[in-house]
């Protein structure tokens, strides 16, 4: 059946041409090489998902190490991803193989966000001829801008929860809970081709969906509440993300207000997200409408965030941020205003920075009322 088919003839990436990428920005953070252990940036320089494995990145090595688990799957999926990569397999300490590919370098950087103590002083003992360097963020920002490979793995994650989101809604006239609810969605991403959800699915009606990220309750969804469903699914690794706030049957005209204002906050930020924009301006834009109708102290959380193999990524959208948005960034938009005991709403799409300006990848409607 054709909704199965998420992954067949995916558009290919450039997963190759990362390596150097990454070379060039570790250099900019003062580093010879970059010793790679978080299992996301693992991935996304070699096209290897297994659970273990680290990747030295030298001035003219790619060193990909895992176990034995992994001889097979190693091979294949980075001959597969077309990674020129040296493979080598221990189920030992990698100590010898680490400090062979290390002779003669002077700078390690080490990504300080996933490395232990226990692993930082291990490094420091087998690389005691070299300074360690803590980078941060050296892999994520190349991780920012997306090619078109990965655009087509995430607009056809953001299909799947569109084509789910609309098989889902008509049970909501049912009075389903809101653990049935998620429960269908999840189930659908699966039978359309996604290989799981992009994080717990959140389904809040009611007093719950003042709560921004609580999980789905035994809580019967009653006609009038607000109802935010807050998903994303996955298709080969990348992710999409997208939040809709819906009701059955007309809500009090108070949460029928902070609804539309949230609607049209979510409109203004999406169209402030357009190559060389301030990241900030983004979150101005969404703010400002919100502050306007009196709920500025109700938006508690950031306007978005990055998506790509992870579903928080760089660049923040947030009004500290200082970069300018760049074609090839895919960020959310997701105003929100959260009345404690009483509503809430939260409008959210996954959007393209493109050359041709913004393009939403999430394109379930946004009416209110459903079933
Ligand atoms: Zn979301
Ligand atoms: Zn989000």
């Amino acid at each position: 059946m054709a909704e199965a088919n998420a992954v067949r003839g995916l558009v290919p990436m450039d997963v190759a041409g990362r390596a150097d990428r990454v070379r060039a920005a570790a250099a900019e953070a003062n580093c010879d090489a970059l010793l790679v252990t978080n299992l996301v940036n693992v991935r996304y320089l070699t096209g290897f998902t297994g659970s273990a494995g680290l990747v030295w990145l030298g001035p003219d090595k790619l060193l990909l190490v895992t176990d034995r688990r992994y001889g097979e799957q190693s091979e294949a999926e980075t001959g597969q991803a077309g990674v020129d990569v040296r493979i080598e397999i221990t189920n030992d300490a990698p100590e010898e193989i680490l400090t062979g590919a290390a002779a003669g370098v002077s700078r390690i950087g080490l990504e300080a966000a996933s490395v232990s103590w226990a692993d930082q002083r291990q490094y420091a003992e087998w690389f005691d001829a070299a300074e360690l360097v803590a980078t941060s963020g050296v892999v994520e920002r190349c991780r920012q801008i997306k090619d078109d490979g990965e655009i087509d793995r995430m607009a056809r994650a953001a299909a799947i929860a569109d084509a789910a989101l609309a098989e889902v809604c008509p049970l909501l006239a049912n009075g389903p809970t809101e653990k049935e609810v998620a429960l269908a969605l999840d189930t659908a991403f699966r039978r359309m081709g996604a290989e799981k959800s992009a994080f717990t699915t959140i389904v809040a009606a009611g007093p719950n969906a003042a709560l921004p990220h609580i999980r789905p309750t035994d809580r019967p969804i009653a006609s009038g509440e607000l109802v935010i469903v807050d998903m994303g699914a996955v298709v080969d690794g990348y992710r999409s993300d997208m939040t809709r706030t819906m009701a059955v049957g007309e809500p009090d005209p108070e949460a029928r207000k902070v609804f539309d204002t949230v609607r049209d906050a979510q409109r203004l930020g999406v169209a402030q997200a357009t190559a060389g924009t301030p990241i900030a301006e983004v979150d101005k834009a969404c703010r400002d409408r919100i502050a306007a109708d009196g709920w500025a102290e109700a938006f508690v959380h950031g306007t978005g965030h990055g998506v790509g193999l992870d579903i928080h990524e760089q660049p923040w959208v947030r009004a500290t941020a200082d970069d300018a948005l760049q074609t090839g960034h895919v960020i959310t938009v997701e105003p929100g205003v959260y009345l404690p005991g009483f509503c809430g709403a939260r409008v959210e799409d996954t959007v393209l920075v493109s050359d041709n300006g913004p393009r939403r990848l999430t394109r379930s409607p946004k009416d209110l009322l459903v079933g």
